[in-house]
């Protein structure tokens, strides 16, 4: 069996990963396997900004190989942002092998709720390299978020819809 990749970027602090694999693990059909943390390149880092372009991170870890690898998520703490965007909850490419979530602006003193809306991100990032497309169901994690009320409307569990694809597509 394959396994989806997640990889820990930086250093995410108060962070439930067990949890977060047991959470993934629920909505993909593979083994999880967490690695990290490694450092986020320097080339990534936008001094104007003060914020990192997740383009470059993507970039650099397109290096990374296992033979069991289906996909990989990187996590980070590290601010993202990307083309039009100030900044970017998270990407994926939409069929694709990698993507990326930023805790940076998902932090709050509730740990759960923090946890929560990590695992929702990333199970949105993750459903777009798996294919899947923005749905217009605002609870469903693959809703669009704006901002993080968006996110909290959310719930960590894939629509019917959504989640009929994904069991047609893996
Ligand atoms: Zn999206
Ligand atoms: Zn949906």
């Amino acid at each position: 069996m394959n396994s989806v990749y997640v990889l820990e970027a930086g250093k995410v602090d108060n962070f439930d990963w067990i949890g977060f694999e047991n959470g993934l693990q629920k909505i993909f059909d593979f083994r999880i396997k967490k690695i990290g943390p490694v450092d986020v390149p320097d080339f990534a880092f936008n001094p104007e900004k003060k914020q990192y372009d997740a383009e470059k991170i993507l970039l650099d870890m397109q290096k990374i190989e296992f033979e069991d690898l289906e996909k990989i998520l990187i996590v980070t703490d590290k601010d993202l942002y990307a083309l039009e965007y100030n900044y970017i909850f998270g990407q994926g490419d939409c069929p694709g092998r990698q993507s990326i979530v930023s805790t940076f602006r998902l932090h709050d003193k509730d740990k759960k709720l923090f946890a929560n809306r990590v695992l929702k991100e990333s199970i949105h990032e993750l459903g777009h390299n798996f294919g899947l497309s923005h749905c217009p169901d605002k609870k469903c994690p693959m809703h669009f978020s704006n901002n993080i009320l968006d996110t909290d409307l959310k719930e960590a569990k894939l629509c019917e819809k959504c989640g009929n694809l994904l069991a047609m597509i893996d």
